[in-house]
């Protein structure tokens, strides 16, 4: 092949900056999440996971499975066409449906993932809103950068969180121009929360949209498993609101919710929806019966579990004097410090204890600030608490993190 050279010279850049990523093969098992078989070049491991967004095991749950054999048995496999051309089921339409009455909206779209609901709905805000301004939270995902890029609107980052540089800059802006605020609810490798009523209120005095992000929330936070917004009873102050079906759904494919006419009109004009063929029947069935169980009782104990398990396993670390990150939330990280040995302690953990955590490194994080981040579901017990920090506490010492602070 012609120009192979480039990509051999890009590959050594990632390289040589230690960002080379290697996926670990994972053979799950119905009904024993979090364990998993690993398999290697040299033979297999049983691993416990310790890093999945499946935060609620929900891709294991009988109910979203069933629904998913049934949709399978009775739609087939893939859904035909974009939703335009015959890629519209029953399914669709009823989880658009779902959606929109979990977060109390008028109406949904749903997407192929998060990452293409952020970036085709705030990439085509540019294109609905003439001299359209958009802020834009510092650590805000890449899929809302992206479409932030793309929207051709003037944009404004603001520090994270801080609430007074982002009226500093609303204030620096011209008041009759529109303007949108996009943040998100849980920031997933730090676990804050965003400053939802604050950024709310500035909204409302700079006549400003606010989009939000609740990917790290939805299924797990709220009366119904809306999100922080329900949580925090500000679901009607936040005008577009963007999630996945593939975190604590389960599944995969993501969505917005909003107003009508903000659907119809993104529906409507959003390339990333138009031009690509729909998500798989199977999958809106999956998501569908998974919403439902969240929104009920049952939803509300798994919901209570998981916040005890990462309140349990932040207790467990600090107990063993590990320099577990202040997160309030269900993520819980713990700082490191330094790219080589994050990586080493990662896989020390995973070929010596069978314990699988990714390191989480530049640039993902500031350098500095490389860690371990736990997402704790609730069918990690205590024996496999007990497990991972004795299995650290182990690694650390070896490593001479002990002695690094
Ligand atoms: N937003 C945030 C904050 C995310 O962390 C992610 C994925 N990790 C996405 C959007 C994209 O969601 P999905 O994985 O469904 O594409």
């Amino acid at each position: 092949m012609k120009h192979l050279k480039a990509f051999e010279d890009a590959l050594g850049n990632i390289h040589s900056e230690g960002r080379y990523r290697v996926f670990i093969d994972l053979q799950r098992h119905k009904g024993r999440f979090p364990k998993a078989t690993a398999r290697f070049e040299d033979g297999e491991r049983e691993v416990t996971i310790w890093c999945s967004n499946d935060y609620l095991g929900m891709g294991q749950d009988d109910d979203v499975i069933n629904s998913m054999h049934d949709a399978i048995d009775s739609f087939g496999a893939g859904s035909g066409g974009t939703r335009n051309i015959s890629g519209t089921t029953r399914y669709h339409v009823e989880l658009e449906r779902e959606l929109a009455d979990l977060h109390e909206k008028e109406a949904a779209l749903l997407f192929t993932s998060g990452y293409v609901s952020n970036d085709a709905t705030l990439s085509t805000l540019g294109k609905i809103m003439k001299d359209l301004i958009i802020y834009s939270d510092q650590l805000n995902h890449a899929s809302m950068i992206e479409g932030i890029r793309r929207s051709g609107a003037d944009y404004r980052v603001f520090r994270h969180n801080d609430v007074d540089h982002l009226r500093s800059l609303l204030e620096n802006d011209d008041s009759d121009r529109p303007k949108v605020i996009a943040f998100e609810s849980v920031y997933s490798m730090d676990g804050d929360f965003g400053r939802m009523k604050e950024i709310c209120d500035l909204a409302d005095e700079f006549n400003a949209l606010t989009y939000l992000d609740e990917v790290h929330a939805v299924g797990m936070y709220g009366q119904e498993g809306a999100g922080v917004a329900q949580m925090l009873g500000v679901a009607d102050r936040i005008d577009i609101v963007e999630g996945t079906l593939g975190k604590a759904f389960g599944v995969m494919g993501g969505y917005i919710a909003s107003k009508a006419t903000v659907i119809d009109a993104i529906r409507s004009m959003a390339s990333g929806f138009i031009f690509s063929t729909s998500t798989c029947p199977v999958m809106a069935a999956g998501a569908l019966a998974s919403i439902q169980k969240l929104r009920t009782d049952e939803g509300r104990k798994l919901r209570a579990i998981h916040q005890a398990k990462a309140a349990e396993l932040k207790q467990k670390f600090r107990d063993a004097g590990l320099p577990v990150m202040d997160s309030p939330s269900h993520i819980v990280p713990l700082l490191v410090g330094d790219p080589e040995r994050c990586k080493a302690l990662s896989d020390t953990l995973l070929f010596d204890f069978g314990i699988y955590v990714q390191p989480i490194n530049y640039p993902t994080v500031p350098r500095g600030t490389e860690r371990l981040r736990f997402t704790p579901s609730p069918v990690h017990d205590a024996v496999m608490m007990d497990e991972l920090v004795e299995a650290i506490l182990a690694v650390w010492k070896q490593l001479g993190l002990d002695k690094a602070a």
